[in-house]
């Protein structure tokens, strides 16, 4: 008896139409898939994705060069070197670097800063093709921090009661 329920199975492709009934089911049903990168998911204002150094509205960059953030990165992925600036005496970072390669966007950096200087946006779409790219350096973190600001503004206004 149970050969015969096996060759009918067989003859009649029971598993395909078993099969066919479930991708049936799921046709009709709202999409859960997007078309990135044309479409995106909403994100949360505190996503912890690529880093940036802010400005203010009048082009002063933000870092006072206090070196908490570096202080605090617990994978020792920032390097910051500072000095007076010649033109007002006022302490400013000669260098500033995240070595990415390092970084466990763990968002340390981000919170200890007291001016809102350095951030983390809600970039996750970037790669590296050459070697040394991981470094981001003060030109390229404060050029994505300009790209960045209307976004970066917005996340920080939307989410002021917990910072
Ligand atoms: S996100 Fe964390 S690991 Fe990355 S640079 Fe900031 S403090 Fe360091
Ligand atoms: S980014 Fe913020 S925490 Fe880091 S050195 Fe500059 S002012 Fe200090």
């Amino acid at each position: 008896m149970q050969a015969i329920k096996q060759f009918i199975k067989a003859f009649s492709l029971w598993e395909v139409l078993l099969g066919l009934k479930l991708t049936m089911r799921y046709m009709f049903k709202p999409k859960t898939t997007i078309q990135f990168p044309e479409e995106r998911t909403p994100m949360s204002p505190r996503f912890r994705g690529l880093h940036a150094l802010r400005r203010y509205p009048n082009g002063e960059e933000r870092c006072i060069a206090c070196k908490l953030c570096e202080a605090v990165c617990p994978a020792l992925a920032i390097t910051i070197d500072a000095a007076p600036r010649d033109a007002d005496g006022q302490r400013r970072t000669t260098k500033y670097e995240i070595d990415l390669f390092k970084c466990i966007y763990c968002g340390f950096c981000e919170e200890s800063c007291p001016v809102d200087s350095i951030v983390e946006t809600c970039l996750y779409d970037y790669h590296f093709e050459h070697r040394g790219e991981n470094i981001m350096t003060k030109e390229k973190l404060l050029a994505i921090g300009d790209w960045q600001e209307t976004q970066l503004a917005q996340d920080r206004a939307a989410d002021s009661a917990y910072r």
